[in-house]
């Protein structure tokens, strides 16, 4: 099978981790032809035969995806295997099943292309949905669509395969994963796909490596060279050097390691040993993102980017739409807890500006665009409130930057409750309120915002990047952008001490809730509650876990009263070093 190891050099892609583990071998690359389907017009007494071919075939498909189903059940458990079942009811489906032996018999086609254009056409409908859940609902339909015509053309797919082998594919479907795990299979790599895919999903509840959205490695491989793929990182490797083997496999080995440790930690607090206990929280864009969140061990969902449900859309969903989605939210996550953000777009994320902005971070963006535009507000609020019957949503508001907005953000939660009561909808009358503190002019006046809201989550990508006047996605000043930088820390005290002197929690959910080295300081600070993402969640309890809130409030009164970000790193990475000497950390 393999072509062996070719002579080029060592190549290092960046793609989007998707389950973590570390994998070391042989790449196997899986092309999956697409049946050649050639029309052809029968004769009167070939159409009946032509009906039973079809149903031999439809019978093969049926037991084909019976015998992946049971697998699939044995190995990741019943409920995750439904996502296939769903194909075998399109398999059973009378009407549509009966609608293709119809055609057979009236155009008198062979049965290959009357299925492929049939199933074809549920196909590209769901590909015209702007709806990344229909698109991966297509590519499905579409699998099992090649399924029955290679039946048809009495063709095979390889699906054995020798030795232990890490696959690079352009794309797989779930059907393709599960099959192809029956092998030794070390990791999956593809071109396309996204964390929640659920090809990601299942290399997660299989437990084997994955790194998605590579770009083009189906093409910069080729069967039985040497890779290293790392799906902490998302980093793949093509023909590794010796060092970068070694050290993968030392890294493999630590992450090991650490794993095991951290697995008796899912249902316990996020508690310091003394006592502090700080709500744990993840922060997800994707519906499916949930059951992992849960299995992450997570108190809820401390920060939902609802802008994710604008992706791949020009227009914005409309009120039906949006409650639909944001009810399956709260449902999968019940009983814990989900603060839905409203859109925040602009800046560097979704442009909502007709216009070009020269400055678009300092622009038409957040909680801007939201008062400027109150029909799509509104839409979104009364989405969210009626959503909101099992209390355990809660409203927050981006890039806040004066009293004011708050003020009129929350008029529009009152208008939008004032309405859907005269409509005599239920929603939850005392539905938490809050705020992002994401931008400086909202730090300095904490005291006056925090009197008025119900909570406060601290916005750090973009409060750091404010601050300091630094691009968050320039790589020319990203040595510039530094998270312990003094002018952080002191306003990030500042605004815990805001929200907390006026009675509300104050949480924390960008990108420096998840990195070891702040988390000591962060606890230090004060913060009441902590939103990373999913993956680094167990990492992050254990080291809550581990910490004297005693201890690290001293350590950070030290970081309050030094002068410059290098000696505030220092600080942090010589306490982290002396408690945490195994856990891996960017910074060694
Ligand atoms: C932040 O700014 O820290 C934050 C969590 O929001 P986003 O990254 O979506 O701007
Ligand atoms: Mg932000």
């Amino acid at each position: 099978m393999t072509d062996g190891q070719s002579t080029k050099k060592e190549i290092i892609l960046k793609g989007i981790p998707a389950s973590h583990g570390i994998a070391i071998g042989s790449a196997y690359l899986f092309i999956k032809d697409i049946p050649i389907v050639e029309e052809r017009v029968l004769a009167y007494e070939d159409v009946l035969p032509e009906v039973e071919r079809l149903n031999r075939a439809l019978q093969k498909s049926a037991k084909e995806l019976n015998k992946i189903i049971t697998f699939a059940q044995q190995k990741i458990g019943e409920a995750k295997a439904k996502i296939l079942e769903a194909q075998m009811m399109v398999l059973e489906d009378q009407v549509l099943i009966n609608e293709i032996r119809k055609r057979i018999e009236k155009e008198k086609k062979n049965a290959e292309h009357i299925v492929s254009n049939e199933i074809g056409k549920y196909c590209s409908l769901m590909l015209k949905a702007q709806d990344e859940y229909m698109h991966e609902r297509a590519h499905e339909m579409e699998d099992l669509k090649n399924r029955i015509i290679r039946n048809l053309l009495e063709e095979r797919l390889i699906s054995k395969l020798e030795g232990s082998i890490i696959i690079v594919a352009h794309t797989l479907t779930p059907a393709d994963t599960m099959i192809l795990s029956r092998n030794q299979v070390l990791g999956y790599a593809t071109d396309r796909g996204g964390i929640t895919s659920h090809a990601a999903l299942f290399s997660r509840s299989l437990k084997i490596p994955a790194i998605v959205g590579l770009g083009d490695v189906s093409r910069q491989i080729v069967t039985g060279d040497t890779l290293i793929l790392d799906g902490y990182s998302g980093t793949l490797i093509i023909r590794p050097t010796d060092a970068h083997i070694e050290e993968f496999q030392k890294k493999r080995e630590r992450m090991f390691k650490f794993e095991k440790k951290l697995e008796h930690l899912k249902d316990l607090p996020a508690e310091t040993k003394d006592g502090r206990r700080i709500e744990l929280s993840a922060n997800i864009e994707l519906l499916d993102e949930l059951d992992y969140v849960v299995v992450q061990g997570s108190q809820g969902v401390g920060l939902y980017r609802t802008e994710s449900l604008l992706l791949d859309r020009d227009d914005f969903p409309s009120e039906e739409e949006q409650y639909l989605e944001y009810k399956k939210f709260s449902e999968r996550i019940y009983p814990h807890r989900i603060i839905m953000r409203t859109f925040d777009v602009g800046g560097d994320k979704l442009s909502a500006a007709t216009a070009e902005e020269s400055n678009p971070f300092l622009g038409w963006r957040g909680i801007r665009v939201g008062l400027d535009r109150p029909e799509l507000l509104m839409d979104q609020l009364k989405a969210m409130l009626r959503a909101s019957t099992k209390k355990n949503i809660a409203i927050m508001f981006p890039m806040i930057t004066t009293l004011a907005e708050v003020r009129k953000a929350k008029e529009y939660v009152r208008k939008a409750k004032a309405e859907l009561r005269s409509q005599n909808v239920k929603f939850h009358e005392k539905i938490p309120v809050g705020v992002m503190i994401e931008v400086p002019s909202a730090a300095l006046v904490i005291s006056q915002i925090a009197a008025e809201v119900d909570f406060i989550s601290i916005g750090s990508n973009d409060l750091t990047q404010y601050l300091l006047a630094v691009d968050r996605g320039n790589t020319l000043v990203s040595k510039l952008y530094r998270e312990l930088d003094p002018s952080v820390i002191i306003t990030l005290k500042h605004i815990i001490n805001g929200g907390q002197k006026n009675g509300i929690w104050v949480g924390l959910c960008g990108e420096m809730a998840g990195h070891p080295l702040s988390v000591p300081l962060l606890v230090g600070l004060g913060i009441d509650e902590l939103s990373v993402v999913p993956a680094i969640l167990p990492e992050i309890k254990k080291i809550i876990r581990s910490l004297d809130y005693s201890e690290v409030k001293e350590m950070a009164m030290k970081a309050l009263n030094l002068s410059t970000s290098d000696e505030i790193e220092k600080l942090v990475f010589r306490f982290f070093r002396k408690h945490f000497p195994d856990i891996p950390i960017n910074h060694d």
